[in-house]
């Protein structure tokens, strides 16, 4: 069997293009290498109202609204931030997949489940995919094979140059709150942060994102938790998962694509990757809808694929980068600084309430932020962008 398209990993990038060329009539098979679609997923499931509207998300997959945030500093000062119409919602994120596998479906994707892709050959006039099962013929091939992927750089397309680990656990909530808590400090996520978000009934998800020993972090907070009474004390099996903090340096060749986390396409500042990596599914379907259509597999048909992606997000993902980093660069104490600058002014209010405000593209929030910060002399914290990496 030929297929147009074969698509390998059935998360939300996967099965958004699928989904996009079915329906406009292409062959598609989705390769996962789980029984599952789903299965096994490390996501805290927070995805922004912008994502929802603009893919039609269904939204039997939320569990919760996120109106409202508390930070935490290293010392402990918390700062709550609200808006009235809920920013994000907490879904759940094994649904979510199988919601959008399930719409690839009902436009005649198929799904070859339990099917591990080992390597790709790339020839004159097809694809060839080895995996773990029967192998597989296409005219082109889509990488969305998650964080981690090694198909990309097989094909000599590079790889992640920036990453970290994020560990997380569900837990018991005592005294359960809609609130969503974000800690920040050396004491449990050094240069990142770690969260405590309400999920369904008396359960949240703890977790956070570091460079080194996730794990231990993670019970170190988990057990602070327990102590401030907030959960119940937690032996909870810890699941963990890569966040590309930067893109891969080639996302296409002839007759290939590379999307969603296995190129890198997160944003930053939050390791939320979700939104981006659907966008830019949605820009790969229509570069391989040009292919197809028009029979040409040319490399310079698929670079519009990068062209695409990279003026959507380039600009965010760059300054996202330079504010992670200068982040990660600063001590507790500095962190503190900031953090009593912003309650104290009302900074947060301000970039909250500003008409411009977006959970989803936050360089316009981190240039408003540096506005109302550079003045107040926290200049001399923020070092040169894009210095080192
Ligand atoms: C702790 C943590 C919390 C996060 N929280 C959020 C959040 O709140 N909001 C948000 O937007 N993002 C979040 N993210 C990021 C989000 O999970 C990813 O951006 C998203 O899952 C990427 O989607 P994807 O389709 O590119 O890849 P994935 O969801 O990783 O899907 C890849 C699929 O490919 C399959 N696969 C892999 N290799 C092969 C192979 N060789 N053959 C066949 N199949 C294969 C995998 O089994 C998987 O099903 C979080 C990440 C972590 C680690």
């Amino acid at each position: 069997m030929l297929y147009d398209v074969i698509i390998i990993g059935a998360g939300p990038s996967g099965s958004y293009a699928a989904q996009r060329l079915a329906a406009l009539g292409y062959k598609v098979l989705v390769a996962e290498q789980h029984e599952k679609v789903g299965q096994l997923v490390c996501c805290t499931g927070i995805i922004g109202r912008e994502c929802f509207d603009i893919f039609s998300i269904d939204k039997s997959v939320i569990l919760r609204e996120a109106a409202s945030a508390k930070f935490l500093s290293p010392g402990g000062e918390s700062l709550r931030v609200e808006r009235e119409t809920a920013p994000a919602y907490i879904v759940d994120r094994p649904a979510f997949d199988l919601t959008l596998a399930k719409r690839a479906q009902e436009q005649g994707a198929e799904y070859l489940l339990g099917a591990r892709v080992r390597s790709i050959g790339v020839e004159k006039d097809f694809v060839q995919l080895e995996t773990s099962g029967e192998d597989l013929v296409g005219k082109t091939a889509v990488i969305a094979s998650g964080f981690g992927s090694t198909l990309g750089q097989k094909l000599k397309l590079g790889r992640v140059a920036d990453f970290v680990i994020g560990a997380q656990a569900e837990v018991a909530a005592i005294n359960e709150t809609n609130e969503v808590e974000v800690y920040l400090g050396s004491k449990f996520a050094p240069g990142f942060f770690a969260w405590l978000v309400p999920t369904s009934e008396g359960k949240a998800l703890a977790g956070l994102l570091s460079r080194h020993r996730p794990g231990l972090y993670l019970k170190d907070f988990l057990s602070h938790l327990s102590k401030q009474g907030k959960i119940e004390a937690s032996t909870a099996r810890i699941s963990y998962g890569g966040v590309p903090l930067r893109p891969l340096p080639k996302t296409y060749r002839e007759r290939i694509i590379v999307v969603g986390d296995a190129a890198g396409q997160t944003k930053p500042t939050t390791g939320g990757g979700i939104y981006y990596d659907l966008l830019c599914a949605q820009i790969a379907a229509d570069v391989l809808h040009q292919a197809l259509s028009s029979g040409n597999f040319s490399p310079k048909i698929f670079a519009r694929y990068e062209k695409g992606w990279h003026s959507k997000l380039s600009t965010e993902l760059r300054i996202d980068y330079w504010a992670r980093r200068s982040f990660e660069r600063l001590s507790d104490g500095q962190i503190e600084k900031i953090f009593h600058l912003i309650c104290s002014s009302g900074i947060h209010d301000t970039l909250l309430n500003a008409k411009d405000f977006s959970f989803d593209w936050h360089s316009r929030l981190i240039l408003n932020g540096l506005r109302h910060l550079i003045p107040r002399g926290m200049l001399q914290m923020l070092r040169a962008p894009f210095k080192d990496r």
